[in-house]
């Protein structure tokens, strides 16, 4: 917690000569290494080892944090955070199928582990929780806020939301009354027309507005001031948006985009409202749903801040199946041919995605999932050659939160030959997100804690400490869409996303990458 200090709190300590640790910091030498290759102009290649030295320093403090969620009333927010009080009291509850205690499932960084070493007498492997590997905030300590253009309370809004048990509810109820959305940013050309009846706690004002930008960044320092806060997180989990048009001059630069702001501009949408405010108050902004909310100008001004961003796109079911299983397939050499994904699901979010804007969102940020795959296999794929990929999504209210996610993969296989999977995914759609929320906080506020120094002779040198990019890629495990430092790569298969989450954090502490080769246990 927020009060211990860090010698008790660390579960391990590295012995190296390049890894120190003082009350305050965390110091290591890393030597990352690449391969770096050269094409010969004869189809052939020349692959020289490459290594870059780099200091890492973790602050070892750990913040007392917010998190403030922007459509806190709906199905992920009222879930979110009744399953954070509800770890937080330790609660337990019955149901038909017996009793059930609070837990963080679903959290890559509270319920996974990670490969720490060998153990030196018995030779097994030693796996310590995700969670302390770096000096991380708990969730349970985390407060919690945020804005939702309806007012009801956070316990009338998870009852609207129809997630969690009654029992549980009941255990909760008096908290969560207590707790009441600020009132957002609506511009209603940007969401469903459908949502209009529900939207009774707005800031005056349907188009951008300096002002808006202004009462969400007082609203961030009230709530910091308030809970004590030395850091917070802003979340996007409201409804999915139509995308912005990007208009030259509008949204390109971080320049215009104000401007554009101050002008009211209707292509200025109410999540990069919110972005804005958030890079201005120098507090890392993730976005949980599909829509352009970083537009080229508002990017910009976050690197021009040094204030972080991440995005897009909660992934939490059908396309984290699809982004571990086409690599799969991918990587054992099968050639997947197509792609037909369908998803029905009856809560708020099918409600706003039946509108044809809303949805065409979600169809592009499920679409591209599979490119990076598909480009990095040239014996099976000509260049430009990709697998057909459908996304239907329908509106069903009777199944509530309960998502359908039927999707079928049709692959060529050896001598011409066809596999077909099919899958059927039913699960609580918020239940699959909220720890996604959880992660990204714990994640991005780690981040805003380490900060990095090259000190190799090829030219890459930095004399300072500096942090990572403002856009964070090391979130992308748990987004659909990863938004990634402009002109960089995308990654989506799911294992390298995982890989570079782990082997980042281990770098941090001097430790080197995680790798399965177990020669300790292959040569005899
Ligand atoms: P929801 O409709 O239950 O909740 C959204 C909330 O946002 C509502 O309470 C609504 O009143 C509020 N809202 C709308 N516009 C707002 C604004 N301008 N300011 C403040 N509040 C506003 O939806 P949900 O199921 O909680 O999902 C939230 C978002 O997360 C959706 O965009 C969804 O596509 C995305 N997402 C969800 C999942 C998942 O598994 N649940 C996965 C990926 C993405």
């Amino acid at each position: 917690s927020a009060s211990t200090s860090p010698a008790t709190q660390d579960l391990f300590t590295v012995s190296s000569p390049n890894v120190a640790y003082s009350d305050s910091e965390i110091n290591t030498k890393y030597a990352y290494r690449t391969t770096s290759v050269t094409e010969n102009g004869d189809g052939k290649f020349v692959a020289t080892p490459k290594e870059t030295l780099y200091d890492f320093k973790v602050d070892r403090k750990i913040p007392k944090t917010g998190m403030m969620l922007v459509g806190w009333g709906g199905n992920n927010g009222t879930t979110v955070t009744a399953g954070i009080i509800a770890n937080r009291l330790g609660l337990s509850w019955d149901t038909r199928e017996g009793p059930r205690a609070a837990n963080y499932y679903g959290s890559v960084v509270m319920g996974s582990t990670m490969k720490l070493g060998i153990n030196a007498k018995t030779a097994e492997d030693v796996n310590i929780p995700f969670h302390k590997v770096l000096p991380m905030v708990h969730p349970n300590d985390l407060a919690i806020g945020g804005w939702d253009i309806s007012g009801m309370n956070l316990a009338a809004a998870m009852d609207r939301a129809a997630v969690l048990e009654p029992t549980l509810k009941a255990q909760i109820k008096k908290q969560m009354t207590e707790m009441v959305p600020l009132p957002s940013v609506y511009y209603p050309d940007f969401i469903a027309a459908n949502q209009e009846d529900r939207a009774d706690n707005c800031l005056s004002g349907s188009k951008a507005s300096l002002e808006h930008v202004e009462q969400i960044r007082k609203d961030i320092r009230d709530f910091k001031a308030k809970n004590g806060l030395d850091k917070v997180i802003v979340q996007w989990t409201a409804n999915t948006e139509r995308f912005a048009e990007l208009v030259p001059g509008v949204n390109d630069t971080a320049d215009n985009l104000m401007k554009a702001i101050e002008n009211g501009h209707e292509e200025v949408a109410p999540s990069t409202i919110f972005a804005v405010a958030s890079i201005l108050e120098g507090v890392p902004f993730i976005n949980g749903s599909p829509q352009n909310t970083f537009v080229a100008g508002c990017i910009e001004l976050a690197e021009k801040h040094n204030s972080f961003i991440g995005g897009d796109d909660f992934k939490s079911g059908q396309t984290k199946m699809k982004s571990a299983l086409v690599d799969f397939l991918i990587s054992a050499g099968i050639k997947l041919t197509s792609i037909a994904s369908y998803n029905h699901l009856g809560n708020n979010d099918g409600k706003n995605l039946s509108s044809q804007k809303q949805f065409r969102s979600k169809e592009i940020s499920k679409s591209n999932v599979v490119d990076d795959m598909v480009a990095a296999n040239n014996v099976l794929y000509k260049k430009g050659e990709h697998p057909d990929h459908t996304v239907v999504i329908k509106y069903m209210p009777a199944v509530g939160d309960n998502k359908r996610a039927l999707d079928e993969y049709y692959a060529e296989i050896f001598m011409g030959g066809h596999q077909t999977i099919s899958l059927f995914n039913v699960c609580e759609d918020s239940l699959l997100a909220s720890p996604l929320i959880i992660d990204l906080v714990l994640i991005a506020e780690m981040m805003t804690r380490i900060q990095w120094k090259a000190s190799s002779t090829d030219g890459a040198a930095t004399k300072e400490f500096g942090n990572f990019h403002s856009v964070l890629s090391i979130l992308s495990y748990m987004l659909k869409a990863p938004l990634t430092p402009p002109g960089t790569p995308v990654v989506n298969a799911l294992a390298k996303q995982r890989g570079a989450l782990t082997n980042i954090f281990r770098a941090c502490v001097g430790l080197e990458p995680e790798n399965d080769m177990t020669l300790e246990h292959k040569l005899f």
